[in-house]
């Protein structure tokens, strides 16, 4: 598989090579296809593995061939994509990555987390977000805050679930995943990522992927 038959948009191929990918390397090998399908997916990948590519990727090539509409400024958002990660650094990175890809398109990323102000959030937030990078704690703050709004989710990713464990997240995890509004896990599409896979992590994984997902090692 290369990234020009991988089936993503002319944008995005454009996008991917700029940003210097020639060759896509084994998690996006992989991953890639099975997402574009549509299943869901429980990865095993490390930080350095490409994994961030092997979901964005397909994610911003649904939703440009969906042709989603520019977003506008709004109080409450209702991004079309979450993705979770546990660490500030971590989530900057995905978001960085995200408005690498979606560059000359209407997609419009944000990234909000904890140890800022919320006020700080929000604004970010009432601009526009179609695809929402966040830290678990700050994202339960904003949808109890009713500024974001889950019923258009359609991707849900949690990255480095191993270490939410272990940071504590789980309950955070938990509570978004039952949030109002959220949709059924037949109604999205749900990908989680783990270096590691000890039995909570497993049991999350059959809680909330469909029960034909496809494990990639
Ligand atoms: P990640 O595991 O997603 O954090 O990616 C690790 C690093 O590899 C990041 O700096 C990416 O920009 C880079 N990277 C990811 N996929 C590719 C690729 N196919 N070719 C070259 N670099 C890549």
């Amino acid at each position: 598989l290369s990234f020009e038959d991988a089936d993503l948009s002319e944008t995005l191929t454009k996008n991917v090579y700029k940003a210097g990918y020639v060759k896509l390397t084994p998690i996006q090998k992989h991953s890639i296809p099975i997402v574009m399908a549509g299943r869901d997916l429980m990865a095993c990948a490390q930080t350095g593995s490409g994994k961030t590519a092997a979901f964005l990727l397909p994610i911003l090539a649904h939703m440009m061939k969906s042709g989603i509409a520019a977003s506008q400024f709004k109080e409450i958002q209702e991004p079309e994509a979450i993705i979770v990660a546990p660490t500030r650094e971590l989530i900057n990175q995905i978001y960085l990555d995200a408005r690498k890809f979606s560059y000359g398109t209407v997609v419009r990323p944000v990234v909000i987390y904890g140890g800022t102000q919320t006020s700080h959030s929000l604004r970010q937030i009432f601009q526009g977000c179609n695809i929402l990078c966040a830290t678990p704690g700050r994202l339960l703050d904003v949808i109890n805050k009713e500024k974001i709004g889950l019923s258009k989710v359609k991707y849900l990713v949690l990255d480095e679930a191993d270490r939410m464990l272990d940071m504590g997240f789980m309950e955070d995890v938990r509570k978004l995943l039952s949030s109002p509004g959220m949709p059924t896990k037949e109604e999205r599409q749900t990908l989680m990522f783990s270096a590691t896979f000890p039995a909570p992590i497993q049991s999350l994984a059959r809680e909330i992927l469909k029960p034909d997902y496809i494990f990639v090692v």
